[in-house]
């Protein structure tokens, strides 16, 4: 064993974890590590499509709304990487996921605490430090970062037997299925969903027979990324939510879903122009369905592939479409790292499994205040829509940077909220009329 004891250890490489050991990168009085299972640092390959696009700013990177100065922001990979002012006269609406992997994959290159191809497999608590047991040894920690991201989520009309014809949206390009000539149904009405349907339509030869998209949604609807919806995706509106009580937090968070998981616009009017391309002037009107509204109640195995059951809100309806290959979009949920196992009865979990964390995004354990845990992008519940992305990262990982450090590393502090979700407007507060 490494007997050294490091002042953090991270559970998990992906952005969340990348942002904060690269906020902890500059500082000497600290020494963190970070694990990774993956031989190399990657972000969803099995949607990284060539034209999938971000949904965030690039500034929202992993450093630069914490430290402008970092030299692991992205416009410091533009620059290393001698592209900057191609990139700029590019002018994309939106940078390409693609890119954005490269850069966090540079970034992952130049900091000396990530271990890869190390999956932590347990993790005990005594004499003041956490021993984390990973694949080439173990360490000692004071503290903990848990960035294990979230596991595919697997609708309940699944089941075992009919696993072989499913493939989850996050193995998509990862998967050698062949779906050339096949029926496929495309289900969930997201951002992934709508990719991956526009991947098949576009296929020309390589394309299914028939493709079906089935969501619940009443329309495949788009991302809303105006002003005052951006506004949840601010350090002030986290502050704001995280004082209102569960249940309307729940009730926000259902209103909320189309600032998160609606679909790009560009990513609509492609599969709208496409469409309109393969049923006037390639002559194939029949080849995809689109057919929003419908929720999978069941699904089973006949000769020859599957057949689903939905059911039409829109008419009220019970339809079914055959398929061979069921493409599964539908999303992700967090989950505690079974590496925590021998920790879970000292954390403090919700009714629904969920992890309570502070406004520091301390897990509360029942272990001592000077060890502690923290938790990234497992608080959408409790902390808001922003949680689970890009958007706060920075400032997220700053946050604990100083949680950590215990004292200000990094400016965290608000600036002016144009929307007052709080009533904190007394009445002496309001300039008096002149
Ligand atoms: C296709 C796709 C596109 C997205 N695009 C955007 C976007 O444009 N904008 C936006 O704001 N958000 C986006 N998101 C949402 C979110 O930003 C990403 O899901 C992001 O990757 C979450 O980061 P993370 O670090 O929490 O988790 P992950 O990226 O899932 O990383 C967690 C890592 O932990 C590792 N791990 C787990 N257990 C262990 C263990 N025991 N030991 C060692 N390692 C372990 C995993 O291998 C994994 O690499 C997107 C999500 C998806 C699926």
């Amino acid at each position: 064993m490494n007997d050294f004891p490091h002042t953090v250890a991270g559970i998990g490489v992906g952005p969340a974890n990348l942002s904060l050991a690269a906020l902890m990168a500059p500082l000497d009085d600290a020494q963190t590590v970070f694990f990774e299972q993956k031989p190399a640092f990657s972000w969803h390959p099995g949607l990284l499509f060539e034209t999938a696009a971000l949904q965030t700013s690039f500034l929202k990177d992993l450093v630069t709304a914490a430290d402008p100065t970092s030299p692991y922001s992205f416009v410091s990979f533009l620059v290393a990487k001698k592209r900057f002012y191609r990139f700029l006269s590019a002018n994309f609406g939106s940078v390409l996921r693609s890119e954005f992997a490269e850069y966090m994959g540079w970034v992952a290159e130049r900091i000396d605490a990530l271990r890869f191809g190390a999956s932590v497999r347990d993790v005990t608590y005594g004499d003041g430090m956490f021993l984390l047991r990973h694949d080439k040894g173990a360490v000692r920690a004071r503290h903990l970062a848990v960035g294990s991201g979230s596991r595919p989520r697997m609708p309940e009309w699944v089941r075992a037997d009919e696993k072989a014809a499913c493939i989850h949206s996050s193995r998509f390009l990862l998967s050698d299925t062949d779906l050339a000539g096949k029926r496929v149904a495309v289900v969930g009405g997201g951002q992934s969903g709508a990719e991956i349907f526009e991947h098949l339509i576009t296929k020309g030869d390589g394309m299914p027979s028939h493709i079906a998209w089935i969501s619940r949604r009443p329309n495949f609807l788009p991302l809303d990324e105006s002003a005052f919806t951006n506004e949840w995706f601010t350090p002030g509106y986290v502050a704001a939510f995280q004082e209102v009580s569960e249940q309307r937090k729940q009730r926000l968070l259902a209103h909320q879903k189309l600032a998160s998981d609606g679909i790009s616009d560009s990513t609509l009017t492609g599969i709208y122009r496409r469409l309109y391309d393969l049923h006037y002037l390639q002559g194939r009107p029949d080849v995809a369905a689109l057919m929003p509204g419908r929720e999978v109640v069941d699904m089973r195995h006949e000769a020859g592939g599957a057949r689903l059951t939905l059911r039409n809100d829109f008419s009220g309806a019970v339809e079914s479409v055959p398929a061979d290959v069921v493409i599964l979009a539908t999303g992700y949920e967090w989950y505690l790292p079974d590496c925590l196992d021998p920790l879970t009865d000292r954390i403090d979990v919700d009714g629904d499994g969920r992890l309570r964390l502070d406004a520091r995004y301390r897990v509360s354990w029942s272990g001592p205040g000077e060890n502690r845990i923290y938790a990234q992008n497992a608080a959408r519940h409790s902390h808001g829509v922003a949680d689970a992305q890009l958007s706060l990262l920075a400032w997220r990982s700053a946050v604990i940077v100083n949680d950590i450090m215990g004292r200000a590393v990094y400016d965290v502090g608000g600036e002016i909220d144009p929307i007052q979700w709080t009533p904190g407007l007394s009445e002496t507060a309001v300039p008096a009329a002149v």
